[in-house]
């Protein structure tokens, strides 16, 4: 099982990585390589996303595999209901499992691209706590399960207590941590995680951290999941959008900012949306004096070489 519970319990800096399942095989490759390095980060996980019940899925099932059976990192499978009928949730869980894999984070997915609500499918699931519930039923203890927190409010629900209490539901329901969704303003975040805890809601929470990339990038995806982002931010990015370096520093220096803000406020789990790339994630650990400088870390004799496999 995860060890994130005594890492919270100890109050030491810990974080996670998440990655998805490239397009190429190229792209799947180069995933490995840069696993293989981000795994000397020393990640308490990493996790692979999940693609609405496409040809993806069974790729993030066969990194999943690669990942945890053959180099033993601790992976976490993402796992949606969209259009996952329960024989393809069997199976994606039955998978799991055979490989090695102990941790779920459950999800009711996001609609199919091209439709705007989210429909259950036939003999399909309706909410990610539908998910938690038949992962405990169907295998008592065995995974870790981790469910989505929106500390700015589900964009569903516009009843934001109600979307609280979801949460808490589904951690009432056997869901042993929580991850985040992206958020820029570090206050929100403090002030929605007392809100849980006020609710009884005890288990661990990590903030879900995107480190800016690029300006136009940044801002489709904050505007398409309706993302706050703090005014200083905007002025900060106004006069470097035009400068794909400076912009990519600024991310790393936010980030680096609000990680330490949150850790001063006792959070000490941190997880990062990767978007499969390395640099950002390195240079914010670093900065944080997380971890030692790249140049300094002896390769572990321990750690395999993930070049080693390739799908
Ligand atoms: P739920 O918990 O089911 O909540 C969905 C909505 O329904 C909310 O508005 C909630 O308030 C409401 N609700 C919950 N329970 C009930 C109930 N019993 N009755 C009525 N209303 C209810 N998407 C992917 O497709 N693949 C991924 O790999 C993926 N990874 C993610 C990882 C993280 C950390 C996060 C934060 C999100 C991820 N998503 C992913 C996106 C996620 O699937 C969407 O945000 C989705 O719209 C909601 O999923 P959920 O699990 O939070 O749903």
């Amino acid at each position: 099982k995860l060890k994130i519970q005594k890492a919270q319990e100890e109050g030491r800096p810990y974080w996670s990585f998440e990655y998805f399942p490239p397009k190429t095989n190229q792209g799947v490759q180069n995933l490995y390589d840069r696993m293989e390095r981000m795994y000397r980060l020393g990640p308490e996980f990493i996790d692979i996303t999940w693609n609405a019940g496409g040809t993806s899925s069974q790729l993030t099932s066969e990194i999943v595999s690669t990942a945890q059976s053959v180099y033993g990192l601790e992976t976490v499978m993402h796992l949606t209901c969209t259009n996952m009928p329960k024989e393809k949730i069997d199976k994606a869980l039955k998978d799991a499992k055979d490989c090695g894999c102990q941790n779920i984070l459950a999800l009711r997915g996001d609609p199919p691209r091209g439709q705007v609500n989210w429909e259950a499918c036939e003999n399909g699931f309706s909410h990610a706590i539908d998910l938690v519930r038949y992962i405990r039923a169907q295998y008592g203890d065995y995974f870790g399960i981790c469910v989505a927190g929106y500390c700015e409010g589900h964009v569903d629900n516009p009843d934001k207590e109600d979307d609280l209490r979801r949460l808490k539901e589904k951690v009432d329901a056997g869901a042993d941590f929580i991850i985040t969704q992206v958020f820029y303003d570090v206050d929100l975040f403090l002030v929605w995680i007392k809100k849980c805890r006020a609710i009884g809601i005890t288990c661990p929470i990590l903030p879900g951290l995107l480190p800016i990339q690029n300006y136009n990038g940044f801002n489709r995806i904050v505007s398409l999941s309706k993302t706050i982002v703090p005014k200083s931010v905007i002025d900060a990015l106004e006069p470097i959008k035009h400068d794909d370096a400076a912009v990519k520093e600024y991310g790393i220096k936010l980030a680096v900012e609000m990680i330490r803000k949150m850790y001063d406020s006792g959070i000490n789990g941190f997880h990062f949306y990767t978007m499969n790339l390395e640099r950002s994630t390195r240079l914010i650990l670093e900065a944080l004096q997380f971890v030692a400088p790249v140049e300094k870390v002896k390769p572990l004799p321990w750690c395999p070489s993930l070049s080693a496999k390739r799908i």
